[in-house]
């Protein structure tokens, strides 16, 4: 073989590593965190910590961050009653409405943070639904939010818009959410609650937040304390939940405030088992070749950093398993 020939082999191989390397898009806006007054108890900072994680030089091939726009009354309305979407837009919302939210006290950037962060995850769900493979919202899961009232740091929820998004707009029939946060998704549950083409799983620890729980389809519910190997056999079983349904799209929150290091969940998981976890969602989504957003969620450990830590293993599993199906996508065509 000549020299030519090698380097022509060469530059094949650096253009097909090249073409096969997809960077994983994930959502975000400074506002993310600016749209929280300082003072709120609320682990604010945990956005900027996690987007210059995940910029540092050693992954500046695996991300690429993008700017969400505000989402509008329209999508809002798909899963909201309208009323409560109007009196959240012009600052009519009671005290007693602020207070089940929480955040506060609300500095007016809530407004935009909460239009731009519902934006993130449509922007996300719009990017799968036309390139295939997984993208990511760096905030959300707000899966606390029913469909006239807010609760638990959520104001509107992202899943239950896509949801309806992903039904009318890509005229989907079967979307699996899953929900591994510790705490139950309620306002999921109740807002899809016969909604026969959305299923809904939520895996949460019993003796956390809300403490009056709604329905989902499956609420596999986990005791305080329950370390790795307990959670992870549950795990298995909402996989095998999912797999048996044939989702077209998954939505994935993967709140990380199951940890041990968490200050609010009950649970008692290690780094590594919260990894295996992500591992396993995302195997299953390789399997079924279909489109996933993942939604941050929940995560407030003490110190931040295990969140942080968590978060940014969870999205290098999203990065590989996307990098996966993509160059699959692309060998078949
Ligand atoms: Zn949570």
């Amino acid at each position: 073989m000549t020299n030519q020939f090698v380097d022509l082999e060469k530059n094949q191989i650096a253009k097909l590593e090249h073409e096969s390397n997809h960077k994983l898009p994930i959502w975000y806006h400074t506002l993310y965190t600016d749209g929280i007054h300082p003072d709120a108890r609320f682990p604010r900072e945990r956005y900027t910590k996690l987007v210059n994680q995940l910029q540092a030089p050693q992954h500046t091939d695996k991300f690429i961050i993008k700017q969400p726009i505000k989402a509008s009354r329209d999508e809002l309305i798909m899963a909201h009653d309208p009323t409560y979407v109007d009196n959240f837009l012009t600052q009519k919302l009671t005290e007693k409405e602020i207070k089940r939210i929480g955040l506060t006290p609300w500095t007016p950037n809530i407004i935009p943070r909460t239009l731009l962060l519902m934006g993130g995850a449509i922007a996300a769900l719009d990017h799968v639904m036309k390139c295939g493979g997984i993208a990511g919202n760096m905030a959300g899961g707000t899966h606390h939010a029913h469909y006239n009232f807010g609760s638990g740091y959520c104001i509107f929820n992202d899943l239950a818009v896509c949801s309806r998004l992903a039904l009318s707009k890509y005229q989907l029939t079967r979307i699996a959410i899953i929900d591994f946060d510790v705490h139950q998704g309620d306002g999921t549950a109740t807002i899809l609650q016969n909604v026969d083409e959305v299923l809904t799983i939520s895996m949460h620890c019993q003796q956390n937040f809300p403490f009056r729980k709604s329905e989902s389809d499956f609420d596999l519910v986990l005791p305080a304390n329950a370390g790795d190997d307990e959670v992870l056999a549950v795990v298995a079983r909402a996989l095998d939940i999912t797999r048996e349904f044939d989702p077209e799209l998954i939505l994935f929150q993967a709140g990380v405030d199951g940890l041990a290091t968490d200050a609010l969940g009950k649970l008692n998981m290690s780094r590594l088992g919260m990894s295996k976890r992500n591992e396993m969602v995302f195997e299953l989504v390789q399997e079924l070749s279909i489109p996933a957003v993942v939604f941050m969620g929940g995560g407030y450990s003490k110190p931040i950093s295990h969140t942080i830590d968590a978060f940014s293993d969870l999205f290098l599993s999203a990065y590989r398993a996307n990098n996966q199906i993509l160059s699959r996508i692309n060998l078949a065509t």
